[in-house]
């Protein structure tokens, strides 16, 4: 006759055996920092998704169009590459006529009440944006690498002046003159509304006068999510 108890603890067995011959990573000195760092996380990971999923901006709308571009996009390959100063360039000019076509396109949608309840925050207004960034390196005639790592640019400034984080090398803190607007200064346009149109450089903003610094006195209530590291 079989134990209850012992089939129950059957696959226990099997785990404390296998966790044994694990014994020299158990004894390692590492494995304290390792344990507890997978266990936690493993646990956050879940959370970590859902966030993502939620962020429905980017998962619903930038993630599909920016594949859909990639898979129509004409292929062509010049026989050089294009030298690093032409690609710093190239992409400073991207990001800069991106900035300044983005503020005015927010701008309007702001300004026009029909235009900001029918089309902000709304695939419409997503799809000319991505339009926008997708002609810049064309319009510039960039190097398709040039044109490859403006996407990676492009994409790394949106997320992180979504993410509500700023780390010692964040935008903001590596441009000088106060001239990168950053994660705090795009929080406050979606908590404010009025201010803060362009999405990366406060030029703009400044010179229509609707820049609002993370440092103001008007800034700094109301704006515990935003974390700074
Ligand atoms: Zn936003
Ligand atoms: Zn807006």
């Amino acid at each position: 006759m079989t134990n209850p108890e012992s089939r129950e603890s059957l696959c226990l067995h099997f785990l404390w055996d296998w966790l044994k011959e694990q014994q020299s990573l158990l004894r390692s000195p590492f494995f304290p920092v390792l344990f507890s760092l997978t266990v936690y996380l493993s646990c956050c990971l879940p959370y970590a998704c859902l966030d993502l999923l939620c962020s429905r901006l980017h998962v619903c709308f930038i993630f599909p169009i920016s594949v859909l571009y990639w898979y129509w996009k004409p292929v062509f390959f010049p026989p050089l590459a294009p030298d690093m100063l032409s690609v710093v360039r190239d992409i400073l000019a991207c990001l800069l006529l991106f900035d300044m076509q983005y503020f005015f396109w927010h701008l309007l949608h702001h300004k026009v009440t029909w235009l900001y309840n029918s089309f902000h925050k709304d695939v419409w207004e997503l799809l000319s944006l991505s339009l926008f960034s997708t002609l810049n390196p064309a319009l510039l005639g960039c190097h398709p690498l040039t044109e490859m790592l403006f996407f990676i640019t492009n994409i790394y400034l949106s997320v992180e002046a979504h993410s509500g984080y700023e780390f010692p090398w964040s935008p903001r803190r590596l441009v000088p003159f106060g001239l990168y607007g950053g994660a705090h200064h795009h929080d406050l346009h979606h908590l404010r509304f009025k201010v803060n149109y362009a999405p990366y450089f406060t030029h703009w903003d400044r010179l229509f006068g609707t820049l609002l610094g993370p440092d103001t006195k008007r800034a700094s209530s109301n704006t515990n999510t935003f974390k700074r590291m």
